[in-house]
């Protein structure tokens, strides 16, 4: 028989359960609460120096990217994804930005390791949320930041987990249209750890290499944020 108000707390165990029920409510049962948004790029081509085989190779993307319709009536032709390929530091990241800003399109984010769970299915769901919401706000840009972390080798050490976000990329990837005004940048310090599958034609086939500056290259990048600076 319960003598007082102590004995009517649930025990420790219920109120766990409790606690981890309305943490799933309220964030699915993959325990993705994040949502899938888009931000407005202020960066411009200008602002990123010394790397100008990089933005003369990424013309054609922004005028896709300003006039898809056009472009295609045109009959231009857009590889899917492109893969910005270069050491930490020499401004994949500001490239891409500068790609948004410079069209005025919507800016997708995300991180290779963002799409890595514990639970079967949960990536994959969250690659596919990310293009859903993508297609809706075209024309824009989908960057992902160090794709290696989910588009590695497949090899038959990786999770289920791993395979189906990969699977579910590849996926997405082929269904793009020319017209849809998706373009995929993807990031990587080494092409040569990316699946095959990945950098196959009609999936990340434009490959941009970018260097460290050279020393003109650190002057322009030193002048363009000392100016930031001093005005
Ligand atoms: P990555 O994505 O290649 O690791 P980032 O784009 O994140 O590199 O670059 C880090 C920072 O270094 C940028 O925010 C920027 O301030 C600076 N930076 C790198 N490359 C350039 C460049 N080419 N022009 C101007 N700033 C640069």
């Amino acid at each position: 028989m319960l003598t007082n108000r102590q004995d009517l707390r649930p025990s420790g165990f219920v109120a766990k359960l409790r606690k981890q029920l309305a943490r799933t409510l309220a964030c699915g049962f993959d325990g993705s609460k994040k949502e899938v948004k888009d931000s407005t790029s202020t960066t411009k081509f200008s602002d990123v120096k010394g790397v100008d085989d990089a933005k003369a190779e990424l013309e054609d993307v922004l005028l896709c990217l300003r006039d898809p319709k056009r472009f295609a009536h045109l009959g231009g032709k857009l590889p899917r994804g492109v893969l910005l390929v270069g050491g930490p530091g020499v401004g994949k990241t500001m490239l891409a930005r500068a790609m948004a800003g410079e069209a005025g399109v919507p800016f997708f984010t995300c991180r290779g390791s963002e799409f890595e769970e514990k639970h079967v299915g949960a990536g994959a769901k969250r690659v596919r949320e990310l293009f859903t919401t993508a297609k809706k706000r075209s024309p824009c840009i989908v960057f992902i930041d160090e794709i290696d972390a989910i588009a590695g080798s497949r090899s038959s050490q990786d999770s289920k987990s791993h395979r189906h976000t990969i699977n579910q990329l590849l996926v997405e990837l082929d269904g793009l249209e020319q017209n849809d005004g998706v373009i995929v940048v993807a990031a990587t310090n080494n092409l040569d750890s990316l699946d095959q599958a990945l950098v196959r034609s009609g999936r990340f086939d434009r490959h941009i290499q970018i260097h460290y500056p050279n020393v003109e290259g650190r002057r322009q990048i030193l002048e363009g944020h000392m100016s930031k600076v001093w005005c």
